[in-house]
């Protein structure tokens, strides 16, 4: 076994799918090929991969991207002001 590496289960036997390609429709948003390991198995599919929140704004921002904060880090920051 190599390091731990995100993986994604199989919808249908849990075995973890290879990504075979991805094909980026805007810079935030991309359509991934998925493939099932599992030979007995066979199942193909595609999954959404969509870039939706930031959390460390970039110092390269380009120009066209517009990210919002995290909900999260917002209510930090909220609560910051608050207090
Ligand atoms: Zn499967």
């Amino acid at each position: 076994m190599t390091a731990y590496k995100h993986r994604i289960p199989c919808p249908h036997c849990g075995e973890n799918m290879g990504i075979r390609k991805s094909q980026g429709l805007t810079p935030v948003y991309r359509v991934a090929t998925v493939e099932c390991r599992n030979d007995e198995c066979g199942f193909r599919g595609t999954a959404d991969i969509e870039v939706t929140n930031t959390l460390t704004p970039s110092d390269i921002p380009n120009p066209t991207v517009n990210l919002p904060f995290s909900p999260r880090l917002m209510q930090a920051l909220m609560a910051q002001k608050a207090s």
